[in-house]
């Protein structure tokens, strides 16, 4: 289960509608039949049901077996799956508390093991970050059905974390992605020593993890992301030496072996040098290329705030460009949410932000603006990523308070108006 810091309500059934707008063309002929506002889908591996639309549900059906194949590449010495998951996805809070048990009230998703069902719902969330969640809740599922019901929590949720950062590349799901946030937490606990000791990570229950993330919510993103950082280790660290060696971690829990014990004897090391190498090993990665250019945006799209009176005047990246580098006298200063600043000062610095590390091409900017047609509002693309297309824009969570939102859209799912815009605004730039 995973907790996100509460988020503010906002327009969810205007997305999912262009969701399934979007879906239509492909799934005109879709079999999955709709029963009072229920719509199912099974796949190979799964049973759908949502009350969303049926093209959400296919599309979570595709996204599942995709992202089980991933689940079973990276645990493929277990037995085959005989018996098809259930996940059940609530367009609303309260369709999803009615299902669930009342202690993981404020969740976003769960996997209830004595129910055999994986939920999640909705509400307020993007479909990105929906999709995301079950591919957490996915991997707890697959863990528990498949591969051990022993499972370390840190483990359990250090995987579950790794798989939700997958991304869709239009063939398959790419893994070990770092995200800037993530890793700042991580690699500031380091800095400051509030990291959770090693020795104490291996050890702790459900119950004392439960404990932990209850208490506040930087707390908790901290379990969570270290959970994350010390499967990334094991997985990517050391040239992927460790990688396999999961397997056999968990088979010696199996036979009740302790956790810190398993570990040791299995990884061939004790948990205070392992802190060691672990602490190295983040302190050396840097963001993922495809963060960089989140990253980009979301300074862009701060920029044309402070530059233009209304959002609406943002209409090209090459107007906002000129104002940001060539207006004399015009001196500004960003803050990152890691707390790094970027400022006119540093031409360099300042330059890159127009740039996505995926631009093969030489031009100076690599984004394009398209407008929401209902609101006149700016939606700033990136369209040089396999698989996705990356869109910032803003959201209003009240009267006065905007927020910028970045997320990536699987390109198969994309609304055509919007693919049409997108043609167009590249080849206008
Ligand atoms: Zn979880
Ligand atoms: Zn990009």
């Amino acid at each position: 289960m995973r907790r996100p810091a509460p988020s503010p309500r906002r327009a969810r059934a205007a997305r999912l509608a262009a969701l399934a707008c979007a879906l239509l063309p492909l799934v005109a002929a879709s079999a999955a039949g709709a029963q009072g506002g229920t719509f199912r889908h099974e796949t190979e591996h799964y049973r759908i049901e949502t009350d969303i639309s049926a093209q959400f549900t296919r599309l979570v059906g595709m996204h599942m077996e995709e992202i089980f194949k991933e689940y079973s590449r990276r645990f493929a010495e277990y037995g085959e799956v005989r018996q098809r998951f259930n996940v059940a996805v609530f367009s609303t809070e309260e369709g999803y508390l009615s299902e669930v048990p009342p202690q993981v009230r404020g969740s976003t998703g769960v996997f209830i093991a004595s129910k055999q069902l994986l939920a999640a719902h909705a509400e307020d969330r993007t479909p990105e970050e929906v999709l995301r969640t079950l591919y957490h809740e996915g991997f707890h599922q697959f863990m528990f059905e498949v591969v051990s019901r022993e499972a370390p929590i840190w483990l359990n949720e250090g995987l579950a974390e790794y798989f939700s950062e997958a991304t869709w590349n239009g063939r398959e799901f790419e893994l070990g992605q770092v995200p800037t946030t993530r890793l700042h937490t991580v690699q500031q606990a380091l800095r400051d020593g509030s990291y959770v000791r090693i020795g104490q990570l291996l050890t702790l229950n459900p119950d004392q993890w439960l404990q932990n993330v209850r208490t506040d919510a930087h707390r908790a993103s901290l379990h969570y992301s270290e959970s994350w950082s010390v499967v990334h280790f094991l997985i990517h660290g050391d040239n992927g030496r460790n990688a396999s060696l999961l397997n056999d971690y968990l088979r010696e829990i199996a036979r009740s072996k302790p956790p810190e014990r398993a570990f040791a004897d299995v990884f061939k090391v004790d948990a205070g040098t392992f802190e060691r190498l672990w602490g190295a090993y983040v302190m050396s990665l840097e963001p993922s290329p495809k963060f960089r250019c989140r990253d980009n945006m979301e300074a862009l799209m701060l920029l044309a705030e402070m530059v233009y009176e209304s959002p609406t005047e943002f209409e090209k990246v090459s107007d906002l460009r000129r104002k940001v580098l060539y207006t004399s006298g015009y001196h500004w200063e960003i803050t990152r949410p890691t707390g790094q600043k970027v400022s006119s000062q540093d031409r360099q610095q300042a330059e890159a932000l127009f740039r996505c590390p995926f631009d093969e091409g030489r031009s100076s900017v690599s984004y394009v603006v398209v407008r929401h047609v209902p609101t006149g509002m700016p939606i700033l693309i990136c369209d040089h990523h396999p698989g996705v297309v990356l869109k910032a824009y803003y959201r209003n969570d009240s009267p006065g308070r905007r927020r910028i939102i970045v997320e990536e859209e699987v390109r198969e799912t994309l609304d055509p108006n919007l693919a049409q815009a997108i043609m167009a605004a590249v080849a206008d730039r």
